[in-house]
């Protein structure tokens, strides 16, 4: 949309003037080959026009491979199919051989998150980017030897110690970890790169974005942008927080792909990220009615999806511009409590007023093995109602406690059906399962 290079990834042309493609991930354990495939094909029948699977280790990585088969013979290999890959580059270069895109997460590809403040001199640091650099050169060779595309993942809840020590845990900070990595692809003249900036807070998210689009305009670069809120969570509430963000930012000409990342069968991300493509494509937003913090949007579309996807949008991109204190909506198709309802949530969504507890879920994915949806849904149901209160439910032990950080409680996955308890950013039980988990929370919260 914005970004001024384009190229191919698969059959999908990304960038420059293409339309905005909307992708998604599986949950499934890619090792089971027919559930992925059978999901799969679920979320691209939904509209997926890209889809992720997670591939945590090399055993993944056959299976990997007879997915991908089993797809183009059943008449599915159109859409391209991107590895999601984390903490280990021999996996990144196994998979860069056959898959369309890769996905790395710079925070952790050679780096750590320790929570430690590391008090490195330049050349410490420096040594360390090197190292980085030098890790990384194999797998951006076969990138170009196999017309693989890479996608820098760069995530506000697992920037490396050696980033946020010098930084701070800041939208300044992920701009660093990408820009470090841009230079890495262009020491190495590859550039079939895509970048994202993702949070579960929208503002971060929202900001990181339009510092890294505006620092690459600077240096002369423009690679496609991926935009995407992360631990949404589910139901009006994970679409409201993800139309905010990655409305907002559309609204700003930036992006050129989306993931409406959501606690719920993958195949419900696609049809939300189209319709909210859609339904704020034609919108102007030169004179918005901003008086005194407040936003005043009225609107007169009818179907509720596509007034919740304008709505949020708008205020996402106002608060952006003007920082609001209060958002009024109005619509003559909706009841006044409907427009109080969203203008609550738009409100939450973007910590203009905290007006709930706030919950961050992420979707899960191959890592979670426990059923995050029914536990997510009788976290929200018990403890709606705490403004201030953050509570998170994260599908795994190897990026939830990092994602969470910032909670002030949490289940985090553990292995085989069992959950563990945080506190903060502590563990505070051995892993159990998920009804013992909501006992320990509630006496947890309660006592305090
Ligand atoms: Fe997957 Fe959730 Fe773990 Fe992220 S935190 S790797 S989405 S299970």
């Amino acid at each position: 949309m914005n970004s001024k290079r384009q190229f191919q990834i698969g059959n999908v042309t990304i960038g420059g003037n293409a339309p905005v493609v909307v992708q998604s991930m599986t949950n499934t354990d890619t090792a089971d080959v027919q559930a992925s495939v059978a999901q799969c094909k679920r979320m691209i029948d939904a509209g997926a026009q890209m889809v992720r699977l997670t591939v945590p280790s090399l055993k993944e990585v056959e299976p990997l491979k007879e997915i991908q088969k089993r797809l183009k013979s059943d008449g599915y290999g159109q859409i391209p199919l991107v590895a999601d890959v984390h903490f280990n580059p021999k996996v990144a270069e196994a998979v860069a051989t056959f898959m369309d895109k890769v996905r790395v997460n710079p925070g952790n590809f050679t780096d750590k998150r320790n929570f430690s403040q590391l008090d490195l001199s330049d050349s410490e640091y420096a040594a360390q980017v090197e190292r980085m650099a030098l890790r990384a050169k194999p797998l951006f060779e076969i990138c170009k030897q196999h017309g693989t595309a890479v996608r820098l993942g760069i995530n506000h809840g697992s920037l490396c110690d050696r980033i946020v020590s010098r930084y701070g845990n800041t939208p300044e900070a992920m701009v660093q970890s990408a820009l470090e990595w841009l230079e890495i692809c262009e020491r190495y003249d590859f550039h079939k790169v895509v970048i994202s900036m993702k949070s579960s807070n929208v503002l971060t998210m929202m900001t990181a974005t339009k510092l890294l689009h505006d620092s690459m305009l600077e240096r002369n670069l423009s690679y496609p942008l991926h935009l995407g809120v992360t631990e949404a969570g589910n139901g009006r509430e994970g679409r409201v927080k993800s139309a905010a963000g990655i409305g907002a930012l559309l609204l700003m000409g930036i992006g050129d792909t989306i993931r409406v990342s959501l606690t719920e069968p993958p195949e419900n991300e696609s049809p939300f990220g189209h319709a909210l493509v859609e339904a704020i494509g034609n919108m102007d937003v030169t004179s918005l009615n901003v008086q005194d913090g407040t936003l005043t949007f009225a609107d007169d579309e009818s179907d509720e999806t596509r007034w919740m996807c304008r709505a949020a949008a708008v205020a996402g991109y106002a608060h952006f511009q003007h920082g609001l204190r209060e958002v009024k909506l109005r619509n003559p198709h909706f009841t006044t409590e409907q427009l109080a309802d969203l203008e609550a949530l738009v409100m939450q969504a973007c910590r203009i007023k905290i007006l709930n507890t706030e919950f961050v879920a992420c979707p899960s994915c191959g890592r979670t093995q426990y059923d995050i949806q029914s536990v997510f849904a009788a976290v929200k149901q018990r403890f709606a109602g705490y403004p201030g209160l953050k509570i998170g439910v994260m599908g795994c032990i190897v990026n939830g406690p990092g994602e969470m950080a910032d909670a002030d409680y949490g289940i985090v996955g553990a292995s085989n059906g069992l959950v563990c308890v945080y506190e903060g950013k502590k563990r505070v039980s051995e892993p159990m399962l998920p009804d013992a988990a909501m006992a320990q929370l509630d006496k947890l919260i309660i006592d305090n």
